[in-house]
């Protein structure tokens, strides 16, 4: 196994730590906590660095590059908050690879050229007030109608809800009970009975939009259909690499955590000295590195081993559980070393252990991580209904 970055990779780190000094993104993520506003301005930045969409096909207008590289920027760049690197996340391991993977050739003409400029974002709608971990109990439904569907049903904690332009909506065709009823359909922000709910008030990712979407009756075009009803599996193999993406904004949040702890250490004076002279603080920063190191490994693998196509379920699944609570560790400790600051919304760590509770429950949580991987390792299907 080779764990070199290649001169691309180490130039793209280069060019967002500079990109990141030059704009002031470390004060810019105070200033996004403290408003609550999403930096849209910087998908238009990124779009011109060609960081949208940078793994989508060169074909359609995005860059063809390996996922390696959209988690190594979403890393770098969540360094300074999840929300500077969130239209890089949105762009390269959101549901839009459900479109560049599956879709038609409408479909991907219609919606890739747009992400890559920074003009159309995709938002991943599965769970619903009754469907979050059992989201195959989900009763959003699409009813054929003609030329079109007719969809009802409610969605909530859309992360991009009222943000984006587009939503690819796991919903259930017809009557078929459980997984083999579901499929993706892509439903545009605007649609007539389509509206969205009050904005979620989360503890963290302050500027990040999520909301309640309503479907009431609304008539979206067959063509639409981006995964027919049976191919449920098809939805949740694409999942595999948005989960790299949430794992990646953990390295990058306690990657920002551990640089802020290590400065801080050396300047914080107490009983005469710098406190990165005691020997507790240089253990817990030495903890927070070899954790930080290791879910890195385990990150780096499952997207290396992606390619340009999508990771395995059990290295994607293994590398987002431990980032995610790997993140809520490290992030817990640099709170530690700053002392009574590090509770202070003066000083980062405050919002960086808030933003880190978030990624063990979005995109599934650690429990049902975990039950994925114990499928795996003990070869059977575990099914959490029946109990057996
Ligand atoms: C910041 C954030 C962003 C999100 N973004 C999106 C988004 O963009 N799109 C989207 O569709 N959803 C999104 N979600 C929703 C998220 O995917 C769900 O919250 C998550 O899947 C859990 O579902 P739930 O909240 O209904 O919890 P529940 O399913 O009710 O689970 C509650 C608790 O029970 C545990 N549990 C449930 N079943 C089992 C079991 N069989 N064995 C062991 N433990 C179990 C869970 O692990 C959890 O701890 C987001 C959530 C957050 C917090």
């Amino acid at each position: 196994m080779d764990f070199n970055l290649n001169d691309e990779q180490k130039m793209l780190i280069q060019t967002l730590q500079t990109l990141g000094e030059r704009e002031k993104f470390k004060e810019r993520a105070a200033e996004i906590d403290r408003t609550g506003t999403f930096p849209a301005d910087l998908m238009v930045r990124y779009a011109e660095m060609g960081l949208l969409g940078m793994t989508l096909s060169a074909d359609h207008g995005g860059g063809g590059q390996p996922a390696i590289n959209a988690i190594l920027a979403i890393e770098e760049l969540a360094k300074f908050s999840p929300m500077i690197a969130a239209p890089v996340f949105e762009s390269n391991v959101g549901p839009v690879r459900v479109i560049d993977f599956f879709g038609t050739e409408e479909q991907k003409k219609a919606i890739i050229p747009g992400v890559c400029r920074g003009d159309l974002s995709v938002s991943v709608c599965m769970t619903e007030p009754e469907a979050g971990s059992d989201l195959t109990a989900l009763k959003t439904k699409a009813v054929e109608d003609g030329d079109h569907y007719v969809v009802n049903g409610r969605k909530v904690f859309i992360s991009g809800g009222g943000h984006a332009s587009h939503y690819m909506v796991y919903t259930r065709f017809g009557d078929t009970p459980g997984y083999k009823g579901i499929g993706g359909l892509l439903i545009e922000k605007g649609t007539p009975g389509f509206t969205f709910g009050k904005q979620e008030d989360f503890l963290g990712l302050k500027g990040m939009p999520s909301c309640e979407l309503i479907f009431e009756d609304v008539r979206v075009p067959k063509e639409n259909c981006v995964i027919q009803a049976g191919d449920f599996g098809k939805l949740m193999l694409t999942f595999d690499i948005e989960r790299c993406g949430n794992a990646a904004m953990c390295l990058g949040t306690a990657g920002g955590a551990l640089r802020e702890s290590i400065a801080y250490a050396q300047a914080r004076q107490a009983f005469g000295r710098p406190i990165c002279e005691f020997q507790a603080i240089q253990f817990m920063t030495v903890d927070m590195a070899m954790k930080l190191d290791a879910a890195r490994l385990l990150v780096y693998r499952a997207a290396c081993g992606a390619g340009q196509g999508l990771p395995s379920m059990y290295e994607a699944s293994m590398g987002k559980c431990f980032a995610n609570e790997m993140v809520i560790d490290v992030t817990n400790a640099a709170m530690q070393i700053f002392g009574g600051y590090g509770y202070s919304k003066e000083f980062p760590v405050e919002r960086m252990l808030r933003d880190a509770r978030a990624w063990g429950v979005a995109g599934g949580t650690v429990q049902m991580l975990r039950i994925t991987l114990a499928s795996v390792l003990y070869g059977r299907r575990f099914d959490q209904r029946r109990g057996k």
